[in-house]
């Protein structure tokens, strides 16, 4: 069927209209901040206490934009007569985000939970070189990552929430046991002699 003449234009104008009538969503930014979802992709946080120099994290990026730098420190044997062993100690993070393409592949591979998306999204530099962050700005961003969504309480125990609830009630049951094996010494009858020794008639020797 051949088009009715000027139906283009009617749509044309529909659309116009309908868009007229909705409500903008321009954001004021910056004098209003937006809204961004909870999990948005603004920058990487490190929580450098998690990281173990496992270097996953550099060889996985795909841009070859995560420099880390460690040395070896010996640390000595927990019990005596056990070995000495060795761990890395992180000297340098730091990421460049003139590069970065925040794929995510570094945060999901890190085995340790060392790092993690923050919103954070104001670290616009006029210098490209100035968007290689080290480890300390990278660190203040962990701060700005948000808290995980809560856990479904139909869900099943975490193992690591489930050994840590253990051990509690093992000590806080050890720590009852002691205080009861204590309330019962303290409750015991105790019997002591005089101060000036045995009563002088009550020995054969005494009466002699
Ligand atoms: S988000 Fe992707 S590109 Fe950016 S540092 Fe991580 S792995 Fe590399
Ligand atoms: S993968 Fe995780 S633990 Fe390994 S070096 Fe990277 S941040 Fe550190």
């Amino acid at each position: 069927m051949p088009p009715i003449p000027g139906s283009g234009l009617a749509k044309g104008l529909a659309v116009t209209l309908r868009t007229m009538t909705k409500r903008s969503h321009t954001a004021q930014y910056p004098d209003v901040q937006p809204e961004l979802p909870p999990r948005s992709r603004g920058v990487i946080g490190l929580f450098e206490e998690n990281c173990t120099v496992c270097m996953l994290c550099a060889r996985e990026c795909p841009d070859w934009c995560i420099y880390i730098d460690s040395h070896k420190e010996t640390v000595p044997a927990a019990a005596p007569g056990g070995r000495e062993r060795s761990r890395n100690v992180l000297d340098r993070f730091a990421i460049d985000f003139s590069l970065c393409m925040y794929c995510g592949i570094c945060i999901e591979v890190c085995p340790f939970d060392a790092l993690f998306w923050s919103p954070e999204f104001e670290y616009a530099e006029t210098d490209i070189l100035e968007l290689t962050h080290e480890r300390d700005k990278l660190r203040e961003w962990m701060w700005t990552v948000p808290a995980p969504p809560a856990l479904d309480p139909a869900a099943e125990e975490p193992k690591e929430v489930a050994a840590a609830r253990k051990a509690v009630e093992k000590a806080e049951a050890a720590a009852a046991a002691a205080a009861a094996a204590a309330a019962a010494a303290a409750a015991e009858p105790t019997t002591t002699e005089p101060a000036d020794g045995p009563a002088a008639d009550s020995t054969p020797e005494a009466d002699a």
